[in-house]
Protein backbone atom coordinates (compact mmCIF):
# COMPACT_ATOMS: atom_id res chain seq x y z
CA UNK A 1 0.00 0.00 0.00
CA UNK A 2 2.10 3.05 -1.23
CA UNK A 3 2.13 6.28 0.60
CA UNK A 4 0.73 8.79 -1.40
CA UNK A 5 1.40 12.10 1.01
CA UNK A 6 2.45 13.27 4.03
CA UNK A 7 0.68 17.04 5.34
CA UNK A 8 2.64 18.31 8.83
CA UNK A 9 1.27 21.06 10.33
CA UNK A 10 2.20 22.21 13.65
CA UNK A 11 4.19 18.78 14.21
CA UNK A 12 7.55 19.92 16.10
CA UNK A 13 9.60 21.67 13.51
CA UNK A 14 7.07 22.03 10.87
CA UNK A 15 5.49 24.67 11.89
CA UNK A 16 4.30 26.18 8.33
CA UNK A 17 2.39 23.46 6.41
CA UNK A 18 4.91 20.69 4.57
CA UNK A 19 3.20 18.41 2.24
CA UNK A 20 5.32 15.88 1.18
CA UNK A 21 4.21 13.81 -2.09
CA UNK A 22 5.19 10.26 -2.53
CA UNK A 23 6.07 8.98 -6.14
CA UNK A 24 6.81 5.89 -7.11
CA UNK A 25 10.13 4.43 -6.25
CA UNK A 26 12.21 5.33 -3.52
CA UNK A 27 12.38 8.38 -1.54
CA UNK A 28 15.22 9.74 0.25
CA UNK A 29 14.88 13.27 2.49
CA UNK A 30 18.35 14.82 3.05
CA UNK A 31 19.08 17.08 5.42
CA UNK A 32 21.48 19.55 8.27
CA UNK A 33 21.56 18.08 11.20
CA UNK A 34 18.39 19.28 13.31
CA UNK A 35 16.94 20.22 10.41
CA UNK A 36 13.60 17.49 10.93
CA UNK A 37 14.24 14.47 9.07
CA UNK A 38 13.44 12.32 12.47
CA UNK A 39 10.79 14.87 13.11
CA UNK A 40 9.08 13.68 9.55
CA UNK A 41 9.65 10.06 10.56
CA UNK A 42 8.11 10.89 13.84
CA UNK A 43 4.90 12.28 12.48
CA UNK A 44 4.39 9.14 10.78
CA UNK A 45 4.45 7.23 13.43
CA UNK A 46 2.30 9.50 15.34
CA UNK A 47 -0.30 9.96 12.67
CA UNK A 48 -0.51 5.79 12.89
CA UNK A 49 -1.04 5.87 16.77
CA UNK A 50 1.77 6.26 18.31
CA UNK A 51 0.66 6.74 22.08
CA UNK A 52 4.42 6.81 23.32
CA UNK A 53 5.69 10.35 23.91
CA UNK A 54 9.01 9.10 25.15
CA UNK A 55 9.66 7.33 22.05
CA UNK A 56 8.99 10.77 20.02
CA UNK A 57 11.31 11.99 22.26
CA UNK A 58 9.29 14.07 24.71
CA UNK A 59 7.84 13.91 28.05
CA UNK A 60 4.19 14.85 27.25
CA UNK A 61 2.08 13.96 24.47
CA UNK A 62 1.79 17.56 23.74
CA UNK A 63 5.57 18.62 23.16
CA UNK A 64 4.97 17.22 19.62
CA UNK A 65 2.99 20.58 19.33
CA UNK A 66 5.09 23.20 17.89
CA UNK A 67 7.21 25.37 20.62
CA UNK A 68 7.83 28.66 19.21
CA UNK A 69 11.00 30.17 18.15
CA UNK A 70 12.78 33.18 18.52
CA UNK A 71 10.34 34.55 15.54
CA UNK A 72 7.35 32.65 16.04
CA UNK A 73 5.25 32.21 18.96
CA UNK A 74 3.68 28.40 19.83
CA UNK A 75 1.44 26.95 18.12
CA UNK A 76 -2.11 25.40 19.42
CA UNK A 77 -2.18 22.34 17.48
CA UNK A 78 -0.36 19.87 15.69
CA UNK A 79 -2.09 18.06 12.63
CA UNK A 80 -0.34 15.29 10.81
CA UNK A 81 -2.23 13.64 7.62
CA UNK A 82 -1.02 10.52 6.18
CA UNK A 83 -2.61 9.49 2.42
CA UNK A 84 -2.26 5.77 1.16
CA UNK A 85 -2.82 4.60 -2.55
CA UNK A 86 -4.86 1.43 -1.16
CA UNK A 87 -5.72 -0.10 -4.59
CA UNK A 88 -4.31 -3.35 -3.25
CA UNK A 89 -6.90 -3.55 -0.33
CA UNK A 90 -3.73 -4.37 2.08
CA UNK A 91 -5.47 -1.91 4.44
CA UNK A 92 -8.18 -3.12 6.32
CA UNK A 93 -10.64 -0.91 4.28
CA UNK A 94 -13.08 -1.30 1.22
CA UNK A 95 -11.71 2.46 -0.45
CA UNK A 96 -9.16 2.66 -2.81
CA UNK A 97 -7.97 5.78 -1.14
CA UNK A 98 -7.07 5.83 2.61
CA UNK A 99 -6.34 9.36 4.56
CA UNK A 100 -5.57 9.19 8.06
CA UNK A 101 -5.07 11.93 10.50
CA UNK A 102 -4.46 12.90 13.84
CA UNK A 103 -4.90 16.77 15.63
CA UNK A 104 -3.40 17.53 18.76
CA UNK A 105 -4.63 20.18 21.17
CA UNK A 106 -2.66 22.07 23.68
CA UNK A 107 -5.17 21.58 26.04
CA UNK A 108 -5.16 17.73 25.61
CA UNK A 109 -8.06 17.02 23.05
CA UNK A 110 -7.03 14.83 20.59
CA UNK A 111 -8.81 13.80 17.27
CA UNK A 112 -8.74 10.89 14.91
CA UNK A 113 -10.13 10.34 11.25
CA UNK A 114 -10.19 8.00 8.37
CA UNK A 115 -11.08 9.55 5.11
CA UNK A 116 -12.60 13.06 7.39
CA UNK A 117 -14.76 10.65 9.32
CA UNK A 118 -14.03 10.85 12.94
CA UNK A 119 -12.98 7.22 14.51
CA UNK A 120 -11.20 6.16 17.40
CA UNK A 121 -7.45 4.85 17.97
CA UNK A 122 -8.53 1.18 17.78
CA UNK A 123 -10.24 2.03 14.78
CA UNK A 124 -6.31 3.42 13.33
CA UNK A 125 -4.65 0.22 15.02
CA UNK A 126 -7.42 -1.65 13.17
CA UNK A 127 -7.08 -0.52 9.58
CA UNK A 128 -3.44 -1.47 9.59
CA UNK A 129 -3.69 -5.24 11.57
CA UNK A 130 -1.99 -8.01 9.41
CA UNK A 131 -1.00 -5.26 6.80
CA UNK A 132 2.81 -5.51 8.04
CA UNK A 133 2.76 -1.90 8.85
CA UNK A 134 1.55 -0.20 12.22
CA UNK A 135 3.44 2.12 14.73
CA UNK A 136 5.27 -0.40 16.28
CA UNK A 137 5.96 -2.96 13.00
CA UNK A 138 9.68 -3.07 11.43
CA UNK A 139 8.38 -0.97 8.31
CA UNK A 140 9.95 1.93 10.52
CA UNK A 141 13.46 1.15 11.81
CA UNK A 142 14.54 4.33 13.96
CA UNK A 143 17.96 5.71 14.69
CA UNK A 144 19.57 3.31 17.03
CA UNK A 145 17.37 0.65 16.33
CA UNK A 146 19.57 -1.15 14.09
CA UNK A 147 22.43 -1.63 16.71
CA UNK A 148 19.71 -2.53 19.18
CA UNK A 149 18.84 -5.76 16.62
CA UNK A 150 22.70 -6.24 16.61
CA UNK A 151 23.55 -6.21 20.26
CA UNK A 152 20.47 -8.14 20.88
CA UNK A 153 20.52 -11.73 22.54
CA UNK A 154 19.89 -14.72 20.13
CA UNK A 155 16.56 -15.45 21.81
CA UNK A 156 15.40 -11.45 21.19
CA UNK A 157 16.97 -11.33 17.99
CA UNK A 158 14.87 -14.68 17.02
CA UNK A 159 11.46 -12.98 18.45
CA UNK A 160 12.30 -9.99 15.74
CA UNK A 161 12.96 -12.44 13.12
CA UNK A 162 9.75 -14.27 13.77
CA UNK A 163 7.85 -11.09 14.33
CA UNK A 164 9.52 -10.13 10.53
CA UNK A 165 8.14 -13.11 9.24
CA UNK A 166 4.64 -13.04 10.61
CA UNK A 167 5.12 -16.29 12.71
CA UNK A 168 4.52 -14.54 16.08
CA UNK A 169 1.00 -13.87 15.39
CA UNK A 170 0.61 -17.61 14.86
CA UNK A 171 2.33 -18.63 17.96
CA UNK A 172 0.01 -16.78 20.12
CA UNK A 173 -2.79 -18.05 18.41
CA UNK A 174 -1.48 -21.46 19.44
CA UNK A 175 -1.05 -20.31 23.05
CA UNK A 176 -4.59 -19.09 23.25
CA UNK A 177 -6.02 -22.07 21.98
CA UNK A 178 -3.94 -24.65 24.35
CA UNK A 179 -5.08 -22.18 26.79
CA UNK A 180 -8.77 -23.13 25.89
P1 LIG B 1 19.98 14.64 12.73
O1 LIG B 1 20.63 14.70 11.38
O2 LIG B 1 20.86 15.18 13.81
O3 LIG B 1 19.40 13.30 13.06
P2 LIG B 1 17.30 15.60 12.10
O4 LIG B 1 17.24 16.19 10.73
O5 LIG B 1 16.76 14.21 12.27
O6 LIG B 1 18.78 15.72 12.69
P3 LIG B 1 15.29 16.30 14.01
O7 LIG B 1 15.75 15.54 15.21
O8 LIG B 1 14.15 15.75 13.22
O9 LIG B 1 16.52 16.60 13.06
O10 LIG B 1 14.87 17.78 14.42
C1 LIG B 1 15.32 18.34 15.59
C2 LIG B 1 14.80 19.77 15.65
O11 LIG B 1 13.40 19.77 15.89
C3 LIG B 1 15.46 20.49 16.80
O12 LIG B 1 15.93 21.73 16.32
C4 LIG B 1 14.35 20.69 17.78
O13 LIG B 1 14.45 21.90 18.49
C5 LIG B 1 13.14 20.75 16.87
N1 LIG B 1 11.93 20.41 17.60
C6 LIG B 1 11.61 19.25 18.22
N2 LIG B 1 10.41 19.34 18.83
C7 LIG B 1 9.97 20.60 18.59
C8 LIG B 1 8.80 21.33 18.97
N3 LIG B 1 7.81 20.78 19.69
N4 LIG B 1 8.69 22.60 18.55
C9 LIG B 1 9.65 23.18 17.81
N5 LIG B 1 10.77 22.57 17.42
C10 LIG B 1 10.93 21.29 17.81
MG1 LIG C 1 17.62 12.45 13.00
Amino acid sequence: MPLKSLTINGFKSFADKTKIDFTSGITGIVGPNGSGKSNITEAIRWVMGEQSARSLRGDKMVDVIFAGSDTRPQMNRAEVTLQFDNSNHELKSQQENVTIKRKLFRNGDSEFSINNKNCRLKDINEIFMDSGMGKQSFSIISQGRVEEIFNSKPVERRSIIEESAGVSLFKQKKQQAENK
